[in-house]
């Protein structure tokens, strides 16, 4: 869980996921702290897998995700090759 680099949005000090708990088998919320003491910020996030980049090689029947789309997959791609951070994507989807 704490491969994820995840950036305070107050400080940019790093975050570290507290506790995390799955609510579903493709969603998982975790409580994150920022762990610079001066901040302090604490936020609910949410892990979701979405959709299947590639079918798995010993498939549940009853589990069923949406295929990726083409840009989907070139965006893995170009993730791939930029090695952002979680955190970098988070901000452009807050950012829209
Ligand atoms: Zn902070």
């Amino acid at each position: 869980m704490s491969t994820y680099k995840l950036v305070c949005a107050h400080c940019r000090g790093r975050m570290r996921i507290r506790t995390s708990e799955g609510t579903h088998i493709f969603l998982r919320v975790a409580y994150v702290q920022c762990t610079n003491e001066a901040c302090g910020w604490s936020v609910r996030a949410e892990f979701e897998m979405t959709h299947e980049m590639s079918p798995s090689g010993m498939p549940n029947p009853s589990v069923r995700l949406p295929v990726a789309s083409v840009v989907m997959r070139r965006q893995a791609m170009k993730t791939a090759d930029d090695q952002p951070d979680l955190l970098d994507q988070m901000e452009m989807e807050c950012a829209k």
